[in-house]
């Protein structure tokens, strides 16, 4: 445990950090190799560049314990990472005197139990192991991002991510049953017992679960199997209005069973953009103002999707909600039809500069945000292009605005700040949240401490002093109401 007295200051010697890192750890584990820094320091927007000198790869969970002590001693905060994925800024250094602590070494699937339902896992497992792994002993972990290959389940967990199966199976924290952290006074917390049932105290592990890396490190996790699905079906339909997406998913999940896995909506600027992306098939449906991206699945294999599917989308074809549809008949063809979708942020970048808004509302009032934001957005500047595309079914909407066609993206960034208001604005009247999957990181702060209810924050702040009194675990992200936010 460390002693309490000792706070950090940004003034200590790197350098005798850097050998006692080495000294005590595996050689491996320090990088201060500028070459072999680079990969930790690059944030995938690039917005915050990581000022990090060190990175310290832990091999196991005593080392982690081992690497928190050295750095507080020398009064260096640390800055937990993962698969550097995030969006926010999160896990990038904002100063040469933190250290990167990167979980990707403690990559163990500890246990897995297909008959409670249950996989153990170090927080260094790609997402898509997890899924593998999950699927050899004959069960299905459903988080899915199209990340997954990279993003690390501590990284999941820290950021409380959603992706495409929320709708069906809820966010990281409904999937998670027990955690175990590295805590500020070096301490490890353990709540692995994969108890369904425990009110005998406050559910900490609710606490790191979202907390994006400001309470502890998380080592490891007990997460929740599911039964495989064994018939599959994805559509895409095209909507005349917007105001079609929702009774239409709310009658298949009444009508399926609860079979709707996702509901991904589209706008048509959005399936545009993902078809700049080299590789993305073609849209298979004539032009329309919304798309809407269906996935029914069933782990009962007579299930009979395709006639659920066809006794709604008949009738809303020949009253018009839906104006056309395309039903996946193989896995490779409902693969494609998930293309268009997944291929939507990285065609982005192909048109130009963005400013990106992960917003959410009561699933309800999007078809009265949706008009309202975008009518302040073209009011504001009519050749600002939206992007909106996301999960409409948990009111989760990507309302990302891309440069205008003619025009420098440097001009179009420099306005980040009026736009976010404009639309953040909109979310508070509408009760939404202006950070709904991707965290707050550094993007989102000064909006948060705008727009969020003061008592949440001051109750925040709290629970840091509390957890990290010397405010060791990334400092200036999530939380604007601490002493240590600057
Ligand atoms: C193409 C693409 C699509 C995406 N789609 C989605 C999506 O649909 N839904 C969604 O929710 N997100 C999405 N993301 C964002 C990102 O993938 C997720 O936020 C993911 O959960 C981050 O995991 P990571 O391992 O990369 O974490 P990192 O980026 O390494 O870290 C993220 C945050 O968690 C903290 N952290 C990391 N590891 C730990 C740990 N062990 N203990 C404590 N704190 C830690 C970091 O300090 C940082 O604040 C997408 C990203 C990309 C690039």
């Amino acid at each position: 445990m460390l002693a309490a007295a000792c706070h950090p200051s940004t003034t200590e010697n790197p350098p005798m950090l850097i050998d006692e890192l080495r000294r005590k750890l595996d050689p491996t584990a320090v990088i201060t190799d500028p070459h072999r820094l680079a990969p930790y320091m690059q944030e995938r927007r690039g917005l915050y560049p990581g000022k990090g000198q060190v990175v310290v790869r832990p091999a196991n969970v005593r080392d982690i314990t081992q690497a928190i002590e050295i750095c507080h001693r020398h009064g260096a905060s640390i800055v937990p990472q993962a698969g550097n994925t995030g969006t926010v800024g999160g896990g990038s250094p904002r100063s040469a005197t933190e250290v990167v602590l990167s979980v990707e070494r403690l990559e163990a699937i500890r246990e897995i139990d297909p008959d409670d339902g249950t996989i153990t896992v170090e927080s260094g497992c790609t997402l898509a192991s997890i899924q593998r792994a999950a699927y050899s002993a004959g069960r299905l972990f459903p988080l899915s991002l199209p990340s997954q290959e990279q993003c690390r389940v501590g990284g999941n967990l820290a950021t409380n991510a959603g992706g495409l199966n929320v709708l069906r199976y809820g966010t990281t924290r409904e999937l998670t049953l027990g955690i175990e952290v590295v805590l500020a006074d070096g301490r490890i917390w353990s709540n692995l017992t994969g108890l369904r049932k425990d009110n005998s105290a406050y559910d900490l592990k609710d606490l790191f679960i979202g907390s994006e890396g400001t309470l502890g490190v998380i080592t490891a996790a007990k997460l929740r199997l599911f039964p495989l699905p064994r018939c599959r079906r994805v559509t895409l339909l095209s909507l005349p209005s917007v105001d079609a997406a929702l009774p239409l998913l709310r009658q298949l999940q009444a009508e399926s069973g609860d079979a709707v896995v996702a509901a991904e909506l589209i706008s048509s600027t959005a399936m545009a953009m993902g078809q700049l992306l080299e590789g993305t098939p073609a849209n298979p449906l004539a032009e329309a103002d919304w798309y809407l991206l269906l996935e029914l699945a069933s782990p009962d294999p007579r299930a009979d999707l395709d006639t659920c599917l066809s006794s709604i989308l008949e009738p809303a074809m020949n009253d018009g909600s839906v104006s056309d549809a395309a039903i996946s008949s193989s896995e490779s063809s409902a693969e494609r039809l998930w293309l268009l979708r997944t291929a939507i942020p990285d065609g982005q970048k192909h048109a130009g500069a963005s400013i990106k808004h992960d917003i959410s509302v009561r699933p309800g009032e999007l078809s009265k945000f949706l008009p309202k934001a975008l009518a302040a957005i073209t009011e504001y500047d009519k050749d600002i292009r939206p992007c909106v595309f996301g999960h409409v079914g948990d009111g989760n909407l990507h309302f990302n605005l891309t440069q205008p066609a003619q025009g420098s993206a440097d001009d179009f960034l420099a306005r980040r700040a009026e736009i976010n208001r404009i639309v953040h604005d909109i979310v508070a009247k509408h009760h939404g949240s202006i950070a709904a999957e991707h965290g707050v990181g550094q993007l989102r702060l000064s909006e948060l401490s705008r727009c969020a209810d003061p008592l949440s924050l001051e109750l925040m702040g709290r629970i840091k002093d509390a957890l990290d009194p010397n405010g060791i675990f990334n400092r200036g992200k999530k939380i604007p109401w601490t002493r240590f936010a600057q």
